[in-house]
Parts: C-alpha cells; sequence; structure tokens
C-alpha cells in the first residue's frame, strides 16, 4: 500500500473529513483491520489565511511546498493539498516535490464527467468561484460552469471562512446555501461542485435540488484508490 502525504489545517475541520473518509475506504476495500498508511503535516491556517487576503500567494506556495518537501522526505508516495483554494499554487508546489500531487479539480472534472454532467455549478471561496486557476481546470475537461451572483458569493465567503473553518454549523446558512443552489439549477446548472472542502460539513445530499459532487470525498477516494494500486 502506498503512503498518502495530506497537507491540511486548511482549515482542520475538513482535513478530519479526509482523514476518515480515506480510512474508511481502504477499510471497504481490505476489511478486517486494515487501514489507510497516512502523514499529516498540518500548517497553521491563520498564516494561510493572511497570505491569501494579502495576496502572497507565492509566500503560501512557499510554505505548502515546504510540507510537501517534508512529507516526501519521511515517505509519501502521493501527496495531497487539502483545500480547494490552495490549488492556486499546486504547480508551485508539484515544482518542489518528485512524488506526484492529486489535483483536486481535475479528480472532480473526472467524476463529472463520468456522470454524464455537461453544464455544473461551482460553490467555494471567492478566489476559487472568481479566478481561472479552478475553473480552467473544469473548463479545458469539456464542462461548462455557472457561478453564484456578486451577493452570493459574497455570503459563501462569509460562511466559509467566518463559519465552516471555525467548526460553526447555522442551519439559516444551511437553507441559503440550499437557496443558492436552486438559483443555480435554474440558470441551467445539472449539478453542483462543493468546491471547497468544509462546504460538505453543511450541505448534504438529501437537502440539494442538484445531484451534489463533494470535493473532498472525490479527492479522499480518488488517493484511497491510488494508493492501493499495484
Ligand atoms: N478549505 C477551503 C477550500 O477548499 C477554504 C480554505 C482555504 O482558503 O484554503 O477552498
Amino acid at each position: 500500500m502506498k503512503t498518502i502525504g495530506l497537507i491540511g489545517g486548511m482549515s482542520w475541520e475538513s482535513t478530519i473529513s479526509y482523514y476518515s473518509i480515506i480510512n474508511e475506504c481502504i477499510k471497504e476495500k481490505l476489511g478486517g483491520l486494515h487501514s489507510a498508511k497516512i502523514i499529516l503535516y498540518s500548517v497553521e491556517f491563520d498564516e494561510i489565511e493572511k497570505c491569501q487576503s494579502s495576496g502572497q500567494w507565492d509566500k503560501s506556495g512557499e510554505i505548502l511546498g515546504d510540507a510537501a518537501k517534508k512529507l516526501e522526505s519521511v515517505g509519501a508516495d502521493l501527496i495531497l493539498i487539502c483545500t480547494n483554494t490552495m490549488h492556486k499554487v499546486f504547480d508551485q508546489v508539484q515544482k518542489m516535490v518528485k512524488v506526484p500531487l492529486l489535483h483536486i479539480a481535475e479528480a472532480t472534472a473526472s467524476e463529472l464527467k463520468k456522470a454524464g454532467v455537461k453544464k455544473t455549478a461551482l460553490l467555494g471561496t471567492r478566489y476559487t468561484m472568481k479566478e481561472d486557476f479552478y475553473k480552467s481546470k473544469l473548463v479545458e475537461r469539456g464542462l461548462e460552469v455557472v457561478i453564484p451572483n456578486e451577493d452570493d458569493m459574497s455570503f459563501i465567503n462569509h460562511v466559509i471562512f467566518d463559519e465552516l473553518c471555525l467548526g460553526k454549523i447555522n442551519e439559516d446558512s444551511q437553507k441559503e446555501f440550499c437557496r443558492i443552489i436552486s438559483d443555480l439549477k435554474k440558470n441551467g446548472a445539472e449539478a453542483v461542485i462543493l468546491g471547497c472542502t468544509e462546504i460538505g460539513l453543511l450541505v448534504k445530499q438529501e437537502m440539494s435540488v442538484l445531484p451534489v459532487f463533494d470535493t473532498t470525498v472525490i479527492h479522499a477516494t480518488k488517493a484511497a484508490e491510488i494508493a492501493l494500486e499495484a
């Protein structure tokens, strides 16, 4: 079994999900007492968020690259950056190590394609929804992407950083996310990508009028599959 390196802590609330999903997958595939080989490097999220909000992406890439190098040096065979937003510095981090990094948007696009989706809604931080680094990975793979309006994007971004990353699950926010998903369906979306690793803590399939593609589940499950490949 390959060893999975996780660059987590962004936020740690969602890193818990990665740890448990990967282990559930290995348990399901191998049974008994089997569990995943995981090395976790959990960063200080306040440092990373300050880099994001001040536009110091290179600096944040250095921090994650340094974490990747440490994971590689202690035996990680593949590495995951456990946040959608920080895939903005994916190439910078990949250049710093020899072992492969598993791209969250590429893994997600391939699941949407398998399901026959052509037009998808995307929810995430304002960086993920507005900028091109993430959407381009979906568009290159033939998907059309719809995003919420400005007000709804601000609201989603606020809920991510001021509630979900702090472990707060608020029922009113849950209802509002469901309303936003319904609006995106009216705009032609056939599915919704939970393109932030904490949104799955708030929005569940049974509440959503669109099929949900949770990037945390997709990313973690794909890592477990790769870990078991010969
Ligand atoms: N975990 C979130 C994501 O998937 C947001 C935290 C961050 O800014 O990295 O984008």
